[in-house]
């Protein structure tokens, strides 16, 4: 018998839903590069259902208790006091989602002496501290894929709410007016606008694809380059490094890993040689900003724009600068948890504990840390091994 402590985020201030808007979510069965989606023997929920709160349990409970299994579920996660330190030290695995996350920093590795499995329901381990994962052979895995589209379709919209000056133009609707000059003295089209992303991996390339039809000019920078015939295809602009590219677009999209090499990256030096009136919109992670400097450059006008959905910390304070910041069409970290991915990641929490509960090898790819290493993913994406 193997305990569980699950921590994710609180049901809807309303109660968990009687219905929902929709009544299925369409079936995708493989991902673009050629993976499938999770293949778990059964699944205990139904698509479309809301599986990443405390009540949804990610469609979980019946299988830990078919198991034996114990499991705690809670929303309860920051502070020595939390639910989640109270749980931890006899937990044989943890399983949190990166819009929510469970910080398992290396004291708390420290005290979970039975942790063997750290699994994120989603993308991004670096809520772990993955030195103190390998230290301590504890396996750290993701559900590669599951979220990616989700993010991509995320950031198009980020991209055209702020170029298009959309939230304040909607406020003006919903409030009676029709103040069509206030709407429009911010907003352009996007069409002819270079745009740059920073990372061209799973969600970066699913990013350019759909920026394509728009007829923007697109740029991109990554450790590793794609190849010729895919840059050729996206017609997509290569630069050897982020100082070169953010001169050189008036979008930028964040599309990379934290660790080292990223972290604070746009900081107030970078943000001064971008263009005036640059947007950046930040999928990937708050800390690869200084979260004053975006504010700062928001107020003088050197940014026109900033949106993304991901914070440091989550949820981060009430007077967190960004939540007053003018020009933000930021939303709390949801691109990656509409109703559509959580059946896929659901799922592959499931696929991945399966494996884990029988001995069987997890799939490569969902691999971060294994056998005190970066394994599989982990060992492409968080190269260094300062990852954090
Ligand atoms: P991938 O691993 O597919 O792609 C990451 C890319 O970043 C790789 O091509 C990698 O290159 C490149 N890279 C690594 N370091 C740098 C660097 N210093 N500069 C430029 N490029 C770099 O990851 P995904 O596309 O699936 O996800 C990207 C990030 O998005 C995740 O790490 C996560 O933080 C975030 N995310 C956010 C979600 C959300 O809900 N907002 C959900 C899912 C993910 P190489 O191949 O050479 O290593």
């Amino acid at each position: 018998m193997a305990k569980c402590v699950m921590v994710l985020y609180p049901d809807p201030v309303n109660g968990y839903p009687p219905r929902y808007a929709r009544d299925t979510v369409p079936a995708i069965n493989g991902y673009p590069d050629g993976n499938t989606v999770p293949t778990p023997s059964a699944i205990d929920f139904t698509p479309g259902a809301l599986l990443g709160c405390v009540s949804g349990a990610l469609g979980l409970r019946k299988f830990f208790e078919d198991g034996g299994h114990e499991l705690v579920v809670t929303s309860d996660k920051d502070g020595p006091d939390s639910e989640f330190e109270r749980e931890l030290p006899d937990a044989d695995l943890v399983i949190s989602q990166p819009f929510w996350p469970a910080y398992l920093t290396q004291e708390r590795i420290a005290k979970a002496r039975n942790l063997k499995l750290a699994l994120t329901a989603g993308i991004g381990s670096d809520h772990v501290d993955l030195d103190a994962a390998k230290q301590h052979g504890v396996t750290v895995a993701e559900v590669t894929y599951s979220n990616s589209i989700s993010v991509a379709e995320h950031t198009v919209m980020q991209i055209l709410a702020l170029v298009r000056n959309f939230i304040p133009s909607h406020r003006w609707a919903v409030e009676g007016g029709w103040n069509i000059a206030d709407c429009v003295e911010r907003a352009y089209d996007l069409e002819g606008m270079d745009v740059g992303l920073i990372a061209a991996g799973r969600i970066g390339r699913a990013v350019l694809r759909r920026l394509a039809p728009f007829d923007v000019k697109l740029h991109y920078t990554d450790t590793r380059r794609l190849p010729a015939e895919v840059e050729k295809q996206l017609d997509v602009t290569f630069h050897p490094d982020v100082e070169s590219l953010v001169k050189s677009v008036d979008i930028v999209s964040i599309h990379s890993p934290l660790y080292e090499a990223t972290r604070q990256m746009f900081n107030e030096k970078l943000l001064s040689t971008m263009r005036r009136g640059s947007y950046i919109v930040n999928t990937a992670r708050g800390e690869e900003t200084v979260p004053e400097a975006i504010a700062a450059a928001l107020h003088s006008g050197q940014l026109a724009g900033y949106a993304g959905d991901v914070w440091y910390p989550q949820p981060p304070p009430p007077d967190h600068p960004w939540r007053t910041m003018p020009n933000n069409a930021m939303t709390p970290h949801v691109s990656g948890t509409t109703l559509s991915a959580q059946a896929r990641y659901a799922a592959g929490t499931r696929e991945i504990l399966e494996c884990f509960f029988a001995g069987k090898p997890i799939r490569d790819e969902y691999l971060i840390v294994a056998g005190g290493k970066l394994a599989g993913t982990g060992a492409l994406s968080y190269q260094s091994s300062a990852a954090l």
